[in-house]
């Protein structure tokens, strides 16, 4: 007897798994394993979302224009050269449909986001993942990895779970040396951290064949509505658009989204409270005997003797209920990635992790901070 079978690549995927959202049995967590923004969205984008509650019987527009309006001219970029997706998620997806497919190679790097791998292997393409230097991306290793099959290359700049940015003369080079038939995509889900840094948006002003994806998942705060996209030469957008699905994105969240961008006052504050809690906790823990690599997004990379103590730590905050992240998935076993959270969760993750080595004593004025929740 036959029976349905999936495309090839399909049953090699290994289902994404999320930061975990809660302890069975607690009620009073901190959450700091998504990266999501302490400070939530914009009360303009929930107004927004709101507001779009009394029309939800008609449907979205199918061109995102308002929205695309409003990203370029922010960015000081072309909307007619910028596509909306469900997350930049979907954006990924699109470019691994259209661009890569069976015979050809898709490169990731080493401790670089899973859905690249996910995305190409649902393409039927194969996924190369090439080894990274000291939690930092290697241009040199990617160059090396190019083949003639090669379709696509992924980058996270700044890396998730790293942290760490590839210097802006390393990413010209990659896009200069790249040969021209390989589309080479920066992700850029962390750019609004790093003051100064366009997300790649240049080098896709300089080369057809690269493209830059955000998200207003990270520094927007609105991981919960799904709303990412892309930039890219008129040419790759034409194409992607063609697989894009009309009604990608409902009418709340391109209302929530287009509102969003428009308050600079929340975007500064979220900005100047993760830089400043960032430096805090990083040297927090460092002090500790947990070193971290200087981030530029809004989690730290904390690294741990191996790979046992790790998990051993991991164990102990969720006992004391902290849910960090444990990034052994990404070839980190030794590391926990910890969300920059608001500074009572940064200053009691640090303080539970200074309990776990036990450098810091059981009693001290942070009882009282127990007490009193
Ligand atoms: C969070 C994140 C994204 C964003 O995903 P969305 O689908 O937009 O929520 C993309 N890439 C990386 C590396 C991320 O960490």
């Amino acid at each position: 007897m036959t029976k349905p079978v999936p495309q090839p690549g399909i049953m090699q995927i290994k289902p994404y798994v999320g930061g975990a959202s809660g302890i069975d049995g607690m009620s009073n967590v901190i959450k700091l394993s998504s990266n999501e923004n302490p400070f939530g969205p914009s009360p303009l984008a929930v107004e927004a979302f709101q507001k779009a509650g009394h029309a939800l019987h008609r449907y979205p527009n199918t061109d995102h224009a308002s929205l695309r309006a409003a990203i370029g001219k922010l960015h000081g970029l072309d909307p007619e050269r910028i596509i909306c997706g469900v997350g930049s998620d979907e954006v990924i997806t699109f470019l691994c449909q259209c661009y890569s497919g069976p015979e050809t190679e898709v490169i990731y790097t080493e401790h670089g986001f899973s859905m690249y791998k996910i995305s190409a292997l649902a393409a039927g393409a194969t996924p190369v993942m090439v080894p990274e230097r000291e939690r930092m991306v290697d241009v040199d290793e990617i160059l090396k990895a190019v083949t003639p099959r090669t379709s696509l290359v992924f980058v996270t700049n700044p890396g998730n779970p790293t942290g760490t940015m590839v210097s802006r003369a390393d990413l010209s080079r990659l896009a200069r040396e790249l040969p021209d038939g390989v589309l080479m995509v920066i992700d850029g889900a962390y750019a609004e951290y790093v003051e100064g840094f366009d997300g790649g948006a240049s080098l896709v002003e300089k080369f057809p064949n690269v493209v830059m994806t955000r998200t207003f998942s990270k520094m927007y705060g609105l991981g919960g509505l799904r709303i990412g996209w892309g930039y890219a030469s008129a040419e790759v957008i034409g194409v992607l658009n063609r697989v894009r699905g009309p009604f990608n994105l409902s009418m709340p969240q391109l209302d929530a989204a287009e509102a969003a961008l428009g308050d600079h006052e929340h975007v500064e504050r979220c900005l100047r409270e993760n830089t400043r809690l960032r430096a805090w906790l990083a040297e927090a823990l460092a002090a500790l005997g947990v070193p971290s690599d200087t981030s530029c997004a809004n989690f730290i990379l904390a690294r741990f003797a191996d790979a046992d103590e790790a998990n051993a730590c991991d164990d102990f905050l969720q006992s004391e209920g902290i849910i960090v992240r444990r990034v052994a998935g990404y070839a980190l076993p030794n590391c926990l990635r910890i969300t920059v959270g608001d500074e009572a969760s940064c200053r009691r993750v640090a303080h539970m992790i200074g309990r776990f080595k036990g450098v810091t004593p059981a009693t001290d004025d942070s009882n009282a901070e127990e007490g009193a929740s």
